[in-house]
């Protein structure tokens, strides 16, 4: 670990246990607390930290409390990814500043993780349901110094948000409960109750400019589930499927499903499909030669499909 974050990391996690000590909170309620008490200047850590340092620093720390109360559907987006869908945001979005939305935000973790690595050249929105996820999300943007405007709602529900360039989400999978706000959605299901993370991408693709990208870490299985003609055939009048990434098992290993990355382009005026869609695994990141390999046909298949 770099001897930064782990300083950062030991002083939030004696921090944080003084505090769950003292108060009877989770752990991850006195975490909230302990960031809090930095950004009022109340207890802050010594020395100067990055951006990067900061966000890995809290990472750790909402990881052991994650360990602590185990919420299978408010996982983390580990870094692996968060870095993979950073440099395809790079590779696609030529502007020198642009919005990004994440609607199932969680921790901020790769919001600001997409944030950070394009330093300066966005403001972020972000929404989640879960009232202590997007507090602790809040104050880490703060702490990073990065523009993210918060809503704790049901993003699937009305959102008051401007449409965005670019969308990055790692989607809740899942059942929908709620009926009515479902059956606003093309994707609703015909039978039984629809699937949570089709609705998201509905309601992603209405919060995207024309030409706006989406990036969304999906279940591997997306297309294949009962619910799967119905989708494509949304995504065919709405978006242009740009890449389909499968991960490897040991980037997702906290969760039981395997996973995907999807690149979409928002559908618009002058907007075309690439000349082919990228479909790839990618490697373990611990392979340098065949991350490297990948990466290189990536840059082929954009310079030969996109350009
Ligand atoms: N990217 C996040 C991070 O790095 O922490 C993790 C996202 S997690 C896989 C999915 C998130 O979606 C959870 O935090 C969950 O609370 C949130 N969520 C689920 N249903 C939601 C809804 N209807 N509206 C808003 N957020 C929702």
């Amino acid at each position: 670990m770099d001897s930064a974050v782990e300083k950062l990391f030991y002083f939030l996690d004696n921090k944080t246990a003084d505090l769950q000590q003292q108060s009877g909170l989770s752990y991850l309620e006195s975490l909230q607390q302990t960031l809090e008490k930095w950004l009022d200047g109340e207890a802050a850590p010594t020395g100067a930290y990055g951006k990067e340092e900061i966000r890995k620093a809290v990472q750790l720390t909402v990881l052991k409390g994650m360990k602590e109360h185990v919420q299978p559907h408010h996982q983390m987006t580990p870094d692996s990814i968060g870095l993979l869908i950073s440099y395809f945001a790079e590779l696609f979005i030529k502007a020198e500043s642009f919005t990004v939305l994440d609607p199932a935000a969680g921790t901020g973790n790769l919001l600001l993780t997409v944030m950070n690595y394009l330093d300066g050249r966005t403001a972020g929105t972000a929404v989640e349901i879960d009232e202590l996820l997007i507090r602790l999300a809040a104050a880490t943007a703060e702490l990073t110094d990065q523009p993210v405007t918060f809503y704790r709602q049901d993003a699937l529900g009305p959102l008051l948000v401007d449409p965005a360039d670019a969308i990055v989400a790692d989607l809740p999978v899942g059942y929908y409960p709620d009926e009515e706000t479902a059956a606003g959605y093309r994707l609703t299901s015909s039978e039984g109750m629809p699937y949570a993370h089709h609705l998201f991408i509905e309601q992603s693709l209405r919060h995207t400019k024309e030409g706006g990208y989406l990036f969304l870490v999906i279940p591997q299985n997306l297309f294949e589930s009962a619910e799967a003609q119905n989708l494509h055939r949304f995504l065919k009048d709405s978006a242009h499927i740009q890449a389909v990434l499968q991960l490897p098992e040991a980037m997702v290993k906290n969760s039981a499903f395997a996973k995907s990355v999807l690149i979409l382009q928002k559908a618009g005026d002058g907007v075309k499909a690439p000349r082919e869609v990228l479909l790839a695994r990618v490697p373990n990141l611990s392979n340098k030669t065949a991350m490297a390999k990948f990466f290189q046909q990536t840059d082929e298949w954009f310079r030969s499909s996109k350009q």
